[in-house]
């Protein structure tokens, strides 16, 4: 006997959105855009997408290499809080607490290979932090740049913004996919993709300084720089492709303290300490 067939067959299948995404309208192909009748964000913050670069080192917490689990769980629990109040947040993880292509446990390895090596530190990442977060109801997504079927979708430009828009968070993982960059690169270059409103980059250290403040006693904090001022007074503050994107795109790159506990609701209300990096028209 033929099994009668199910008139939510299709209703099933348009709800499974693993298998199938409506495609977003979008602007910059689209003849003929519809207007643009998404509601204004019901949230008080000052952004609606940001991009949070995390470095590998802030995972390590006291550890002197490897993954915290504790401290992976405080950074997914700030994440948790302003994307469950609707901010979309897009998140790069660096690899340093793991391995980098530039350091001394690469020995004489050619550089490729050793960079391989880092971007493959940055999907252990990804997953320890995907994995925080789903313990605390957020669905993630990781989408690496080196396709890797079985453990994460690979980058798909408007698979993400989907993800996005149904307020995933969406980690990125593998950095830019190519050796001789680093997951800063990545984080801008996935920031200009993803057209988010900023690039958050939290670290040990709550903003960009004029020397090193843990060698330097008399280094001040910075409030704003231009992209032009780090690059010129070669402020290591993200390697200079990063910054050149974000100047060219225009969006804001914002340093701050991620151990501090609230910070990062405190920079996305406008609140707290950190070094803002934007163009001079913006600052004025
Ligand atoms: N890496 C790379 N290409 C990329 C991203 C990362 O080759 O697009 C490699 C590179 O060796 C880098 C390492 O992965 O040193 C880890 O990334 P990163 O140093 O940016 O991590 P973080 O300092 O943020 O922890």
């Amino acid at each position: 006997m033929r099994r009668a067939t199910s008139p939510f067959r299709f209703a099933n299948v348009e709800k499974n959105d693993s298998l199938f995404y409506k495609t977003p309208p979008n602007p910059d192909t689209d003849r003929f855009p519809m207007p643009d009748d998404t509601p204004a964000p019901s949230h008080g913050f000052r952004w609606n997408r940001v991009l949070l670069k995390v470095s590998g080192e802030v995972l390590m917490g006291d550890a002197a290499y490897g993954i915290d689990m504790k401290t992976v769980a405080v950074v997914a629990q700030a994440v948790a809080e302003v994307a469950r109040e609707g901010v979309e947040i897009c998140l790069v993880i660096g690899g340093g607490n793991i391995f980098r292509g530039l350091s001394k446990a690469a020995g004489d390895m050619d550089r490729a290979s050793a960079d391989y090596m880092g971007m493959l530190a940055t999907i252990m990442n990804a997953l320890a932090m995907q994995s925080a977060l789903e313990k605390i109801g957020v669905d993630t997504r990781v989408q690496s740049a080196i396709p890797m079927a079985a453990i994460a979708e690979p980058y798909i430009r408007r698979r993400a913004q989907r993800h996005l828009e149904k307020g995933r968070v969406v980690i990125f993982a593998a950095g830019v996919g190519a050796p001789f960059f680093t997951t800063d690169s990545g984080a801008a270059l996935r920031a200009a993709e993803m057209q988010c409103d900023a690039l958050l980059k939290g670290t040990s250290v709550d903003g960009v300084y004029t020397a090193d403040p843990k060698k330097d006693a008399s280094a001040t904090r910075y409030d704003t720089l231009t992209y032009q001022d780090v690059l010129a007074k070669d402020l290591r503050v993200m390697d200079a492709s990063a910054i050149s994107m974000m100047r060219d795109t225009g969006i804001p790159i914002v340093v701050f303290s991620i151990r501090e506990e609230g910070s990062l609701r405190r920079v996305l209300n406008g609140e707290g300490v950190y070094t803002v990096i934007e163009n001079p028209s913006a600052k004025a």
